[in-house]
């Protein structure tokens, strides 16, 4: 089934349902009226002369007429490309060139991003780039008008041509360890991935998804918007851009059901200031993913957000996304404490990265992934892809786990995070988890930096809880010493009042390891 065909049999099923409410906006759409704008912009795109396999980008915080441009392209064939809300200007002109974008769709600005500005610099160095149209601009409502104008029964004949293994998506990843790489997905990739993902929730047409995170990463366009459309639930926007005091009242008003979020937007709602005032008692499930979801945080969604049947997911942007979940029914010490079993229909094998070998249960190695939601590729970098993916079909994806006996998995770190200390493999990961015991102690990362003696020595980045007496490198040192193995206690301690973050949430440790080599000169 393509995407389109999803959205008519929804529509069809729920048209009076509840499909998408925009709080900043004031708005909201049923499936039916989802369904007319989708039809307008694809519409209106087609008489622009956008055509299948062209490249469309969209440039936008989460607002609905995202979700319409998602869709419309879909039924129209043509490759979205989601364009981080973060870009400067040098990172847009990579994307508009990389993916050869024709069409662009994007907000006049954001924050303190002036993308009209920027578009107008970067436009005339990209060769493919045809339109630039801002949203609530005349070219936008011009767009819409056209589209109006056209005879739908178009759309009908060029939604049945199109095939569930075309591209539909190219979406960049996080660049949480380099340079984005622009993942190619098709209809069959994103969409059984977002109804498996909502099928493990137990999504119903009932349910009403608050969505902060960000619509341009598969987190929010899949796990959210798609999970969505393939159960008949309803997504909701709470706010442009995360902000922890609106998530929490869009709960309470909307009512909604289930709660998305990586750890630190779970771990700022957890201690806004206003967490008491809220009404909370609709929660019944909800994700946290995207980065490792310490145990402590997970008990909190649970205990007090009402979270009961919560799940972690872990995935890749190459594997649309999702690869493991826990399910509502794995015992609760389990759904906290890891990233439950293989997704339906998909394999997961950990082996040793230097062999390839499956290496045996209860030892570390690289996780891989093969199945229906394996991308098609890197866009226009195959030698890329052939680095991941190997003949067999199996995604590489750079993440150390651990799978248990029962086929529970556990994520340890990157590859590239673990630490070598004095020849002794230390994962940051671990030692974050027993950082976040200590009762001052807010969020904690830990890192690897360079040292004369020992290969690497461990650092501490930690956030203090408000009013939290000093730490120093000392009395953490104390904390841990006959706690945890000596060689696995940080060196050093660094306070900040936040870390490097990218637009999905995610801490850059590459980031602060430039910056800890700066920091001890
Ligand atoms: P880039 O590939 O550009 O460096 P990225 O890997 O962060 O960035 P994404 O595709 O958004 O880009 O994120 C996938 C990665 O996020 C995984 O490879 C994994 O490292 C991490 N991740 C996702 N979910 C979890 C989880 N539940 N627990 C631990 N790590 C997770
Ligand atoms: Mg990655």
């Amino acid at each position: 089934e393509t995407i389109g065909a999803a959205l008519d049999r929804t529509v069809a099923a729920h048209p009076d349902r509840e499909a998408l409410v925009d709080l900043p906006a004031g708005r909201r759409w049923t499936y039916r009226e989802l369904a007319t704008e989708v039809d307008r912009v694809a519409a209106g795109l087609l008489a622009l002369g956008v055509g299948c396999g062209d490249r469309v980008g969209i440039w936008a915080p989460n607002r609905a007429e995202w979700v319409f441009v998602q869709y419309a392209t879909a039924r129209i064939g043509a490759v979205l490309v989601t364009v981080n809300p973060g870009y400067r200007v040098h990172e847009l002109e990579y994307v508009l060139g990389q993916s050869g974008i024709r069409t662009v769709i994007a907000a006049p600005s954001f924050k303190t991003s002036d993308y009209a500005a920027m578009l107008a610099e970067a436009g005339p160095r990209c060769p493919d780039l045809k339109d630039v149209l801002l949203l609530g601009s005349d070219a936008w409502h011009d767009l819409l008008a056209a589209g109006d104008r056209l005879d739908r029964g178009r759309l009908a004949e060029l939604g049945a041509a199109l095939h569930p293994d075309d591209p539909i998506n190219i979406q960049y990843t996080s660049g949480t360890t380099g340079f984005p790489k622009g993942a190619t997905l098709s209809h069959r990739n994103i969409l059984n991935n977002g109804y498996f993902v909502g099928e493990l929730c137990g999504y119903s047409e009932l349910d009403r998804i608050c969505v902060p995170v960000p619509f341009y990463h598969c987190f929010g366009m899949v796990m959210g918007n798609l999970a969505a459309l393939a159960h008949g639930a309803c997504v909701v926007i709470p706010a442009a851009a995360f902000d922890p005091a609106a998530t929490l009242r869009a709960v309470a008003a909307e009512r909604c059901t289930s709660l998305y979020g990586v750890p630190t937007m779970f771990i700022a709602e957890l201690n806004d200031a206003g967490f008491a005032e809220h009404d909370l008692s609709s929660l019944r499930t909800g994700i946290m993913a995207g980065s490792p979801c310490p145990t402590e945080v997970m008990k909190q969604v649970v205990e007090r957000m009402g979270m009961r049947d919560v799940s972690i997911c872990y995935g890749m942007t190459e594997t649309s996304p999702v690869s493991t979940q826990t399910r509502a029914e794995d015992p609760l010490e389990r759904r906290v404490s890891t990233v439950g079993r293989v997704g339906p229909h998909l394999q997961v094998k950990v082996v040793d990265p230097g062999t390839g070998e499956v290496v045996p249960r209860g030892t570390p190695g690289e996780l891989c992934t093969r199945g229906y939601s394996v991308m098609l590729g890197y866009w226009d970098q195959a030698d890329r892809t052939a680095e991941v993916i190997d003949a067999d079909g199996w995604m590489h994806s750079g993440d150390l786990a651990v799978m248990d006996e029962e086929g529970y998995l556990n994520i340890t770190g990157r590859i590239k995070d673990m630490v070598i200390r004095g020849g002794e493999n230390v994962y940051p990961r671990e030692i974050e988890e027993f950082l976040y015991t200590h009762p001052d102690i807010l969020d904690a990362q830990v890192i690897g930096v360079p040292d004369a003696k020992y290969g690497e020595e461990l650092m501490a980045w930690i956030r203090l809880r408000p009013g939290a007496a000093e730490l120093t490198a000392d009395t953490l040192r104390e904390f841990c010493t006959g706690r945890i193995a000596h060689y696995k206690i940080p060196r050093y301690v660094h306070l900040v009042d936040e870390f490097p973050m990218t637009v999905t949430g995610k801490i850059r440790k590459v980031e602060m390891r430039e910056e800890a080599v700066a920091l001890l000169g």
